[in-house]
Protein backbone atom coordinates (compact mmCIF):
# COMPACT_ATOMS: atom_id res chain seq x y z
CA UNK A 1 0.00 0.00 0.00
CA UNK A 2 2.36 2.86 1.01
CA UNK A 3 6.10 2.26 1.26
CA UNK A 4 7.55 1.76 5.12
CA UNK A 5 8.09 4.93 7.01
CA UNK A 6 4.89 6.87 5.15
CA UNK A 7 2.95 8.89 7.26
CA UNK A 8 -0.39 8.67 7.35
CA UNK A 9 -2.98 11.18 7.67
CA UNK A 10 -4.18 12.57 10.80
CA UNK A 11 -7.34 13.78 8.49
CA UNK A 12 -10.82 12.64 10.05
CA UNK A 13 -11.81 9.53 7.32
CA UNK A 14 -15.60 10.82 8.22
CA UNK A 15 -14.83 14.10 6.62
CA UNK A 16 -12.96 12.83 4.09
CA UNK A 17 -15.66 10.12 3.37
CA UNK A 18 -18.28 12.80 3.31
CA UNK A 19 -16.63 15.45 0.72
CA UNK A 20 -15.26 12.15 -1.13
CA UNK A 21 -11.97 12.90 -1.52
CA UNK A 22 -7.99 11.42 -0.86
CA UNK A 23 -8.28 10.10 2.43
CA UNK A 24 -4.26 10.48 2.98
CA UNK A 25 -4.17 14.57 1.21
CA UNK A 26 -8.26 15.39 2.09
CA UNK A 27 -8.03 17.48 -1.26
CA UNK A 28 -8.13 14.86 -4.34
CA UNK A 29 -10.82 13.32 -5.84
CA UNK A 30 -11.55 9.41 -4.38
CA UNK A 31 -14.06 8.44 -7.22
CA UNK A 32 -14.15 8.39 -10.96
CA UNK A 33 -17.35 7.86 -11.52
CA UNK A 34 -20.67 7.25 -8.91
CA UNK A 35 -19.00 4.34 -7.00
CA UNK A 36 -15.65 3.58 -9.01
CA UNK A 37 -12.27 4.67 -7.08
CA UNK A 38 -9.67 6.46 -9.09
CA UNK A 39 -6.76 4.74 -9.88
CA UNK A 40 -4.62 7.52 -7.74
CA UNK A 41 -5.06 10.82 -6.28
CA UNK A 42 -4.52 13.79 -8.35
CA UNK A 43 -2.81 16.22 -5.49
CA UNK A 44 -0.37 13.60 -3.07
CA UNK A 45 -0.90 10.46 -5.69
CA UNK A 46 -1.56 7.88 -3.18
CA UNK A 47 -2.07 5.21 -5.07
CA UNK A 48 -5.68 3.56 -4.43
CA UNK A 49 -5.69 0.37 -5.87
CA UNK A 50 -5.04 -1.54 -2.81
CA UNK A 51 -8.16 0.04 -1.00
CA UNK A 52 -10.58 -2.11 -1.32
CA UNK A 53 -13.44 -1.67 0.58
CA UNK A 54 -15.32 -4.99 -0.75
CA UNK A 55 -19.25 -6.05 -0.07
CA UNK A 56 -18.59 -3.38 3.72
CA UNK A 57 -20.73 -0.58 1.98
CA UNK A 58 -23.50 -2.58 0.85
CA UNK A 59 -24.01 -4.28 4.23
CA UNK A 60 -24.02 -1.26 5.63
CA UNK A 61 -26.35 0.29 3.55
CA UNK A 62 -28.84 -2.57 3.93
CA UNK A 63 -28.78 -2.18 7.45
CA UNK A 64 -28.85 1.55 8.04
CA UNK A 65 -31.59 1.98 5.18
CA UNK A 66 -33.19 -1.56 6.01
CA UNK A 67 -33.75 0.08 9.78
CA UNK A 68 -34.85 3.32 8.71
CA UNK A 69 -37.67 2.24 6.01
CA UNK A 70 -38.88 -0.53 7.50
CA UNK A 71 -39.08 1.40 11.10
CA UNK A 72 -40.80 4.07 9.21
CA UNK A 73 -43.54 1.84 7.39
CA UNK A 74 -44.18 -0.25 10.41
CA UNK A 75 -44.72 3.04 11.88
CA UNK A 76 -46.77 4.14 9.45
CA UNK A 77 -48.84 1.05 9.05
CA UNK A 78 -49.71 0.66 12.87
CA UNK A 79 -50.46 4.31 13.24
CA UNK A 80 -52.76 5.48 9.76
CA UNK A 81 -53.33 1.64 8.63
CA UNK A 82 -53.12 3.59 4.43
CA UNK A 83 -53.58 1.17 1.82
CA UNK A 84 -50.78 -0.87 0.21
CA UNK A 85 -50.36 1.48 -2.66
CA UNK A 86 -49.24 4.12 -0.36
CA UNK A 87 -46.64 1.89 1.51
CA UNK A 88 -45.15 1.19 -2.31
CA UNK A 89 -45.94 4.88 -3.34
CA UNK A 90 -43.50 5.95 -0.18
CA UNK A 91 -41.25 3.46 0.74
CA UNK A 92 -40.18 2.03 -2.76
CA UNK A 93 -38.56 5.67 -3.83
CA UNK A 94 -37.31 6.12 -0.11
CA UNK A 95 -35.49 2.97 -0.43
CA UNK A 96 -33.63 4.26 -3.23
CA UNK A 97 -32.82 7.96 -2.10
CA UNK A 98 -31.28 6.40 1.32
CA UNK A 99 -29.42 3.60 -0.10
CA UNK A 100 -28.02 5.41 -3.23
CA UNK A 101 -27.13 8.41 -1.05
CA UNK A 102 -25.36 5.99 1.48
CA UNK A 103 -23.18 4.15 -0.61
CA UNK A 104 -21.10 6.35 -2.07
CA UNK A 105 -19.98 7.77 1.13
CA UNK A 106 -20.14 4.79 3.26
CA UNK A 107 -17.73 3.36 0.94
CA UNK A 108 -15.16 6.63 0.71
CA UNK A 109 -15.51 5.66 4.84
CA UNK A 110 -14.30 2.07 4.99
CA UNK A 111 -11.50 3.14 2.24
CA UNK A 112 -10.22 6.08 4.19
CA UNK A 113 -10.57 3.65 7.49
CA UNK A 114 -8.80 0.54 5.88
CA UNK A 115 -5.97 3.56 4.74
CA UNK A 116 -5.59 5.21 7.89
CA UNK A 117 -5.34 2.09 10.07
CA UNK A 118 -3.58 0.71 7.59
CA UNK A 119 -5.53 -2.89 6.99
CA UNK A 120 -3.85 -4.89 4.13
CA UNK A 121 -3.91 -8.48 3.22
CA UNK A 122 -2.45 -10.78 4.84
CA UNK A 123 0.81 -12.30 4.07
CA UNK A 124 2.84 -15.47 5.19
CA UNK A 125 5.81 -14.58 6.55
CA UNK A 126 8.97 -16.37 4.30
ZN1 LIG B 1 -4.24 12.73 -1.94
Amino acid sequence: MNAPGTTYSSISPFLTAIKGTCPRCGKGKLFHGFLELAPSCSQCGLDYTPLNAGDGPAVFVSLIGGFIVLGLALWMELTYEPPFWVHILLFFPLTILICGGLLRPLKALLVAMQYKHKAEPGRIAG
